[in-house]
């Protein structure tokens, strides 16, 4: 039978951690990528082979399905952008789209993972962006996506399936679907080993994982954490 390969866009932090899960159950070929693109903090690309050695220890998701691991760098675009994920800027989230957006990082990413699978011949590409719950980045909602899939598909020929499987849940949606993919040792995982925080801090793990507890990313994650505690039973995803 023909193998069912996937490209996923792997950070290293909790969503495409999750993500790596959901492929795990589904798809035979697995090759992450992970981009370099200049980002303030890189401990999420650190975390990314932890991951995976994690996972591999602790229970029987099969790990031996990945195939490929491979750290893509990009550049220019901290030097083209102005973005507090790229450089000194305060994290300002004031305005509807806050500065930690890196405009058109994701579009770029999955541009290139389609030229990646382009030419390994891989048909579907997956990916944690999520509209639900996020900081309201334009390029990570589903219309953006979507939209981009069929670009993409037109511009190189081919029948690409964009996967988002976290794209309409919480962050209370998506802890429990890391539940449901492995219970509670994927959890922990996710927990321990994934990064979410802004400025990369690693010095204090909360009941929801590491982090500076302050910035946006830490709330949102705490947020979740909590929701998911309180109402683990009766969500659904
Ligand atoms: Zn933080």
């Amino acid at each position: 039978m023909k193998k069912k390969k996937a490209a996923l866009l792997f950070s290293g932090g909790q969503d495409s951690t999750t993500a790596l899960g959901w492929c795990l159950n589904k798809f035979d070929d697995i090759h992450l990528l992970s981009f370099d693109y200049g980002q303030r903090h890189n401990i999420e690309l650190k975390s990314a082979k932890r991951i995976v050695k994690e996972i591999e220890k602790n229970f029987d998701l099969d790990t031996t399905k990945i195939s490929k691991s491979l750290i893509i760098k990009i550049r220019n675009l901290a030097n083209i952008t102005k973005s507090s994920l790229t450089s000194n800027l305060k994290i300002d989230t004031s305005k509807k789209i806050p500065n930690t957006f890196v405009p058109g990082r994701n579009l770029l990413f999955y541009n290139l993972a389609s030229s990646y699978a382009y030419t390994n011949n891989i048909e579907n590409i997956v990916s944690g962006v999520c509209q639900t719950d996020f900081s309201g980045y334009p390029d990570c909602r589903d219309v953006t996506i979507k939209t981009l899939n069929k670009a993409i598909n037109l511009g190189m020929e081919k029948k690409f399936l964009f996967h988002t499987p976290l794209m309409f849940l919480s962050k209370a949606e998506t802890w429990k679907l890391s539940y449901t993919i492995g219970g509670e040792k994927f959890v922990n995982i996710i927990k321990k080993y994934t990064h979410t925080c802004y400025k990369g801090e690693r010095k204090k793990l909360f009941s929801w994982g590491y982090g500076c507890n302050k910035c946006p990313a830490c709330s949102i994650r705490k947020k979740g954490w909590d929701e998911y505690n309180l109402k683990k039973n009766d969500i659904q995803c």
